[in-house]
């Protein structure tokens, strides 16, 4: 009795590990039960200084940035509390004390 699945060409159950590939001594058939590398990995998100970002963190902002479709500046070293990560080319969601919610970019904040 083998863990080992059947050959996919001839169902011979006699196969066996061969490093990273399942070998077939019945047809000589080769081949691999890796998994398929995961594409769900979560995205990591940086600040300026490539220190992982997580939900809820706080952060300073590192650059005068103008609020989209206004007048506001949202000063240098201004901090920024319980950021969330979203995706898209603004990566923080959150909301900023004098200003309201808005979205930042995480390479214009480092981690407080
Ligand atoms: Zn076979």
């Amino acid at each position: 009795m083998s863990d080992f699945p059947a050959c996919p060409e001839c169902q011979s159950t006699y196969t066996y590990h061969d490093g990273n590939l399942l070998v077939c001594p019945e047809c000589a058939h080769e081949w691999s039960d890796q998994e398929p590398a995961s594409t769900d990995e979560q995205p990591i998100y940086k600040d300026a200084n490539g220190a992982p970002l997580t939900d809820g963190d706080t952060v300073t902002v590192i650059k005068d940035l103008k609020v989209k479709g206004s007048s506001t500046v949202v000063k240098v070293g201004t901090k920024v509390k319980n950021i969330r990560l979203i995706d898209g080319d603004h990566d923080i969601d959150c909301k900023v004390d004098g200003i309201g919610a808005m979205k930042l970019k995480s390479e214009f904040v480092k981690k407080a």
